[in-house]
């Protein structure tokens, strides 16, 4: 039995309380909050998620896209993906972030989806969404039948003996390459969280998934100041054209001078236990001449790492040409 409750602008404060009293911010939270409910909803009905209070934060003033005074942008947590994606000048300026969003889903759940929403989404693996196996992620210690079987899609970065689920998000793989914090109200105030710190490795509490305590609202995620005349892509792999989630993706910010690349933010998609920043590739890229051996030489650092498992071995060579392939398109463009 669930109970559902429209939060009002001048509520807030009461509803982080609320959910405060959850025992966790995680899997298992007692109260929830409620964006577009496109993860939500859809694993309350599979049993997967069962609060007993969902806080419906779609009236709160979190619905903006504001300039800031650097330069940069403060998104309001409960923008919906497909405003974001069209907004001008992440067009323009962030044109990673408005690529990464527009290959994700479909429309209508773009339309639902919100920004806070899509940092918490879940993992696709079978098996946390059928209570009927045992999955460490939805009851911890339950063990991992992943591991010997069905992993074909699951991750080859940041694994552990306890879990090995990707993040299937989009929208943070460029979030994670465009250097993003995230904004978050608790009931102990006002905290900013940088991105790369925002989502936790398994290790052995894959049922930590951020670093989000109970009751923790998500209010904003910020971009710095664009990199003058960077050039960005989003290039995503996937078992078909639309409506897929990622086999491996990847998010280039490449800034060129005379041929040399003078700065360059990756991230990976598809492949991690989170959205992958890889510094490896960015030190492989940096100060070297924009051509095919650098951009190879950047994806196998970028590998170095991978863990296959038993089905999903094909990631490798997959996210290695991915990279190239999206370092080669961007450096033409
Ligand atoms: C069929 C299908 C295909 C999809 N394909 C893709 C894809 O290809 N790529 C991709 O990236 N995504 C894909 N998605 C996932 C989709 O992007 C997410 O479901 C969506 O972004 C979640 O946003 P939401 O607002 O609906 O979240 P909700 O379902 O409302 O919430 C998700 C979680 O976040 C919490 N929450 C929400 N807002 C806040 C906040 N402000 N502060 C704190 N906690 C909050 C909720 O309590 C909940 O735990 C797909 C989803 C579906 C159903
Ligand atoms: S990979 Fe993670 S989510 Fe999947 S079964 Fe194992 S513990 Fe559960």
């Amino acid at each position: 039995m669930h109970t559902f409750q429209f939060i009002r602008p001048a509520d807030q404060a009461a509803a982080i309380s609320t959910a405060s009293q959850s025992k966790t911010a995680q899997q298992g939270a007692d109260v929830r909050f409620l964006g577009g409910g496109t993860t939500l909803i859809d694993l309350m009905k599979l049993n997967v998620e069962t609060p007993s209070r969902v806080l419906d934060i779609n009236r709160l003033p979190l619905d903006k896209i504001e300039a800031t005074s650097d330069g940069g942008v403060k998104i309001g947590a409960m923008v919906r993906n497909s405003d974001l994606a069209n907004h001008a000048k992440v067009q323009h300026d962030y044109s990673v972030l408005s690529q990464a969003i527009l290959q994700g889903a479909s429309a209508q759940i773009r339309n639902m989806a919100t920004v806070g929403g899509n940092l918490l989404q879940r993992t696709r693996c079978v098996y946390f969404r059928d209570t009927a196996m045992a999955c460490n992620k939805r009851e911890p210690g339950s063990g991992c039948p992943a591991i010997t079987g069905h992993n074909r899609t699951l991750a080859i970065l940041g694994a552990s003996d306890h879990c090995i689920a990707t993040n299937p998000s989009d929208m943070c793989v460029a979030l994670a390459a465009l250097e993003a914090t995230v904004q978050v109200q608790g009931p102990k105030g006002p905290r900013t969280v940088a991105f790369s710190d925002f989502h936790l490795l398994p290790g052995n509490t894959p049922n930590r998934e951020t670093v989000l305590e109970s009751g923790e609202l998500i209010t904003h995620v910020t971009l710095p100041p664009p990199t003058a005349g960077s050039k960005q892509l989003y290039l995503k792999l996937r078992d078909r054209a639309s409506y897929e989630f990622a086999l491996a993706s990847a998010a280039v910010v490449l800034s060129i001078a005379s041929g040399n690349i003078t700065g360059a933010r990756i991230a990976l998609g598809g492949v991690g236990t989170k959205p992958w920043r890889s510094p490896e590739a960015e030190v492989a890229l940096t100060g070297k001449p924009a051509r095919e051996e650098t951009f190879r030489q950047a994806a196998e650092a970028a590998l170095r790492d991978a863990k296959p498992q038993s089905e999903n071995k094909f990631k490798i060579e997959l996210a290695k040409r991915c990279l190239v392939h999206a370092l080669r398109t961007v450096t033409e463009s």
